[in-house]
C-alpha cells in the first residue's frame, strides 16, 4: 500500500488526488491536508462570490473526497503542526498544493499606509477568509483605485461597484455585504501600467462590467491604437479589447464609474497617515513591450487602494524556493526525491481553475513513474500522522466534519444566498462541538 499526502485542498490538490486515485485505485491511500477544517482553498476564499457557477466545481471535488481511497484531514498546518520532513517520513510522496496566498508587493513609497490593501486581503475579506475577517477596508471616501490589469483587479473593481441587489444569489459574507452597501465610493480607477493590448482580463469577466446596475465603465480612446491593430491579437485578447472599445459608447448615466486608466504606473502612494492619492507616472511601451516611465506624473485620488498585481507562495522550511519566481523551485513539478509541487506553487500564480487539472494529472504521472502502481510501500501514512498530531495536542478534522460545517452554513443563509459562511476558525470548531 502506498501513502500519499497532498498538502492543500484547493483545485490543484483535488485534481492531483483525483489523478492519483485513478492511477492507484485501492493500492494507495491519499490524504488531502488543509490548515483549515474547510476545504477547496481558492474556490472558497478566492473565486468571486458572485461567480457561483465557477464555485460549483467543488461538487466534483466532493466526489473525490468521498471516494474510498481519499481522506480529507483538516485543521493541520504543514510547516506549523507538522513539517514537510516529517510528512516525508510518514508518506511515500508529498505533493505541495499550497497555492499562492500572499500578495506581491509594489515596492513603492507609501505602500504601507493605512487604506492600502492587497487583493488577497480584500478578496479574503469579502469571501470569509478568517485571516482577513477584521480587515475593515475604508469605504467612506468617494474614490478607490485598483492597481493591476488582471482578472483579480476586475473582480475587486466589480465587487466595489455592485449594488446590494446584484449580490443576490452570491455567497458574499454578511459583514462585507453590509459594508459595501453603505460604501461612499463612486469612482473606482483601475490602473494598468501598460495598454489595452496588454491586459490580462478575459472577455467574460470584462463583458460583465458593461452591464452593471449602477456603475458604468469608462475608457479613453486616446489610449487605444487604431482598430486594425487589433487584428493580429490572439482571439480571446481581441475580444477583450473589442469589449473595452465598446465601453466608449456607453452613456455615463449611472451613479458610479469604473475608470480604466492605461499607461499608468503608480510611483508613490501619499496621504496624511493614510492613503489619499496615488502618484502615477505616464508610461509608454519600450521595444520589448515593457512599461517605461515618461517622466510625466499626475495624481489619482483614492482613500482605498487595492493592489492586484499577483501572488506568491510562502516559503516552507526545507523546501527549495524560487525567490524570483515566487514559487517552489521545481522541475516540471519535481522538487526533490518524493517531494512534488502542483498548481500555483509549481507554476506561479497564473491560469484558471481548469489549468490545474492537466497540471495535477501531469504531476500524478511523475509520481506513478517514480513509484509504479503495485510497488510496495511501508510508510505509516495517516495512522502515523494522527499519532504524531495527537502527541502535539492537534485535533485534525475530517470530511464528515466539513459536511457538518457546510450544512450549518447553509442553514444560516439569508434568502437568495446559498450559505452564510463562518469567518472565524473558532466558529468552525464550535460547530463541531469543540
Ligand atoms: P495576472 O493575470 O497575472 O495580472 C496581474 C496584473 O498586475 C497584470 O496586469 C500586471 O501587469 C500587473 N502588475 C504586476 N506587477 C505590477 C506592478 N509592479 N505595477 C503595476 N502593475 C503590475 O494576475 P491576477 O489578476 O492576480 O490573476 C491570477 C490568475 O487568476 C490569472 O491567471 C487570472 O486569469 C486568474 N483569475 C481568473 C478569474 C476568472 O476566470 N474569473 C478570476 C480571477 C483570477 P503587466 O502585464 O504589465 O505585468
Amino acid at each position: 500500500m502506498r501513502h500519499f499526502a497532498v498538502v492543500g485542498s484547493g483545485p490543484a490538490g483535488f485534481y492531483t488526488a483525483e489523478a492519483l486515485e485513478k492511477a492507484y485505485g485501492d493500492r494507495a491511500r491519499i490524504d488531502i491536508l488543509d490548515r483549515y477544517p474547510v476545504p477547496y482553498g481558492l474556490i472558497r476564499f478566492g473565486v468571486a462570490p458572485d461567480h457561483q457557477s465557477l464555485k460549483a466545481v467543488s461538487k466534483r471535488y466532493d466526489k473525490v473526497a468521498e471516494s474510498a481511497s481519499v481522506d480529507f484531514i483538516g485543521n493541520v498546518s504543514v510547516g506549523g503542526d507538522v513539517s514537510v520532513a516529517e510528512l516525508l517520513e510518514l508518506y511515500d510522496a508529498v505533493i505541495l498544493a499550497v497555492g499562492a496566498p500572499n500578495d506581491r508587493k509594489l515596492g513603492i513609497p507609501g505602500e504601507d499606509l493605512a487604506g492600502v490593501v492587497g487583493s488577497a486581503e480584500f478578496v479574503g475579506w469579502y469571501n470569509g477568509h478568517p485571516e482577513f475577517a477584521d480587515l475593515d477596508p475604508p469605504l467612506g471616501g468617494t474614490h478607490a483605485a485598483v492597481i493591476g490589469n488582471g482578472n483579480v483587479a476586475l473582480d475587486c473593481a466589480r465587487i466595489l461597484s455592485k449594488t446590494r441587489h446584484e449580490f443576490e444569489g452570491s455567497d458574499i459574507v454578511g459583514h462585507a455585504l453590509d459594508a459595501l452597501d453603505h460604501s461612499a465610493i463612486r469612482t473606482v480607477t483601475i490602473l494598468g501600467r501598460r495598454g489595452p493590448h496588454q491586459i490580462a482580463m478575459t472577455p467574460k469577466e470584462l463583458g460583465e462590467v458593461g452591464h452593471l446596475e449602477d456603475a458604468v465603465p469608462v475608457v479613453d480612446m486616446a489610449d487605444f491604437p487604431p482598430p486594425e491593430a487589433d487584428e493580429p491579437l490572439e482571439p480571446g485578447l481581441r475580444k477583450s479589447v473589442t469589449l473595452l472599445r465598446g465601453f466608449a459608447d456607453l452613456e455615463a448615466n449611472k451613479s458610479k464609474t469604473m475608470v480604466f486608466d492605461f499607461f499608468a504606473k503608480p510611483v508613490a502612494i501619499e496621504g496624511d497617515g493614510r492613503a489619499e492619492r496615488i502618484v502615477v507616472e505616464r508610461t509608454q511601451l519600450d521595444e520589448n513591450g515593457a512599461a517605461r516611465g515618461t517622466g510625466e506624473t499626475y495624481e489619482v485620488p483614492a482613500s482605498l487602494v487595492i493592489t492586484a498585481i499577483g501572488y506568491s507562495t510562502p516559503p516552507l522550511q526545507g523546501v527549495a524556493y524560487d525567490e524570483r519566481g515566487t514559487k517552489f523551485l521545481n522541475d516540471s513539478g519535481r522538487i526533490a526525491d518524493r517531494l512534488y509541487a502542483v498548481g500555483w506553487a509549481r507554476r506561479g500564480p497564473t491560469g484558471t481553475i481548469g489549468t490545474n487539472r492537466p497540471d495535477g494529472y501531469e504531476v500524478a504521472d511523475h509520481v506513478v513513474a517514480d513509484m509504479p502502481a503495485g510497488s510496495a510501500g511501508d510508510r505509516a501514512g495517516a495512522g502515523g500522522l494522527k499519532r504524531l498530531l495527537e502527541s502535539r495536542g492537534v485535533m485534525p478534522t475530517d470530511y464528515q466534519d466539513w459536511r457538518k460545517i457546510e450544512q450549518t452554513e447553509e442553514s444560516r443563509a439569508r434568502p437568495g444566498c446559498p450559505r452564510e459562511k463562518f469567518v472565524r476558525v473558532d466558529d468552525w470548531l464550535k460547530t463541531l462541538g469543540r
